[in-house]
């Protein structure tokens, strides 16, 4: 029997090829200035880890209601109707804002509808679209990254039923300004379309708080905020949900067959990470990013990023693109990833810059240096 004759369609409709080239091309290197990583560079703060191994040493170790402990969600509420007065949304825990995207993406959707989102994207977008028989549509945002109103209402057909809105975005770092939050509510609502706002990275905006599409159109929202970047916990698992309850309510339906629930022992040090102040963080990721900016500037056509851990430069002209140049760099130990892994175009690079201040100068001086002999 060849075991490749069960692999299914939707599995062979996704290619995790841009990654895994990097990644095996980084397989040989010793100690390398890594910038691939999508991850913070801190541990997750001793409260949050105390009351998780408390709640497994008094055995808290169930399965919890499939929408989560109501503690959790209780207080997710209230820090919610806190930021967003009058906002009343029903909440569902969910194994990280990867399972919130599964889970609404399956309960909205039907075969053959049309997704959109901003290009450059989390490559995830794309991947779960295909992995269940809808279609991407990714709207080219270059090469300023700024939101693409026009662009968008022109990319909209009879079949778009979704826009996901990823702000602070991964891979940009751009942060889309009120006019633009405004402007996507807009458009979702000249086209009943449901909004997605990906919001994982809200905790990491570095001129004051984000606009959010849920203070323009909550009614048709499904809001997704995570633990995994704010408390450098990304193998918890941990993220929420919130929105209009007859969807919210049709993604627990789904999470009871798939996910079940999310980790038990992570809820409950989810209580003490919600009331955890992790506000100094925005300073020293600002240090970070002006750091990789100030750097490679001079070098490089690059955007100036706001918010997240991510700066997104174009290669120079003479590498021919993204993966040519990625391939240059990791040749000098250092690991990037090629736009094409986010993007329908490969003219890119993205850095995370969550890493130490003195590996942030070294690694992009580096690469200033390829970028200056071409
Ligand atoms: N959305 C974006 C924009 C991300 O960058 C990530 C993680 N890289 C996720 C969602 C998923 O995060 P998690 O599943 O850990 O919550």
């Amino acid at each position: 029997m060849d075991p490749r004759t069960f692999i299914s369609q939707r599995s062979r409709a996704v290619d995790a090829s841009g990654i895994r080239r990097v990644f095996d091309l980084a397989a040989g290197l010793e100690n390398p200035i890594n910038f691939s990583i999508g991850q913070p560079d801190f541990d997750v703060p001793e409260p949050i880890k105390d009351a998780a191994i408390e709640a497994i040493r008094e055995g808290f170790n169930s399965y919890t209601p499939t929408q989560g402990i109501e503690p959790l969600r209780r207080m997710i509420a209230d820090h919610l109707a806190e930021e967003f007065p009058g906002y009343d949304p029903t909440v569902l825990v969910c194994s990280g804002v990867s399972g919130g995207l599964m889970l609404s993406m399956m309960a909205a959707l039907n075969p053959g509808e049309e997704v959109l989102f901003v290009d450059p994207y989390f490559a995830m977008y794309k991947s779960l679209a295909k992995m269940l028989d809808l279609v991407p549509i990714a709207v080219d945002s270059y090469p300023d990254f700024r939101f693409p109103a026009e662009r968008i209402e022109q990319a909209i057909t009879p079949k778009t039923r979704m826009m996901i809105v990823n702000s602070p975005s991964n891979p940009t770092g751009m942060v889309f300004g009120d006019a633009d939050i405004q402007a996507a509510a807009e458009i979702a609502r000249r086209h009943n379309l449901l909004l997605i706002a990906d919001e994982i990275y809200e905790a990491l905006s570095y001129d004051g708080p984000c606009a959010s599409v849920v203070q323009y159109a909550p009614e048709r929202t499904i809001l997704l905020r995570g633990f995994s970047k704010t408390y450098g916990m990304p193998g918890w698992r941990m993220a929420y949900a919130a929105g209009p309850e007859p969807i919210i309510q049709e993604m627990a339906k789904l999470q009871q067959y798939t996910f079940v629930c999310a980790p038990s022992m992570a809820q409950k040090a989810c209580l003490v990470a919600l009331q955890t102040d992790v506000s100094g963080l925005v300073d020293i990721y600002r240090r970070k990013r002006d750091i990789a900016y100030e750097t490679l500037k001079d070098a490089f056509e690059v955007v100036l990023p706001s918010g997240g851990f991510y700066i997104f430069p174009k290669a120079p002209a003479s590498f021919g693109g993204g993966t040519a140049f990625v391939e240059k760099a990791i040749s000098r130990n250092v690991l990037i990833i090629p736009g094409g892994v986010f993007s329908e175009k490969d003219s890119h690079f993205r850095i995370s810059y969550a890493v130490d201040d003195k590996k942030i100068r070294e690694g992009c001086q580096i690469l200033c240096d390829i970028a200056r002999q071409g």
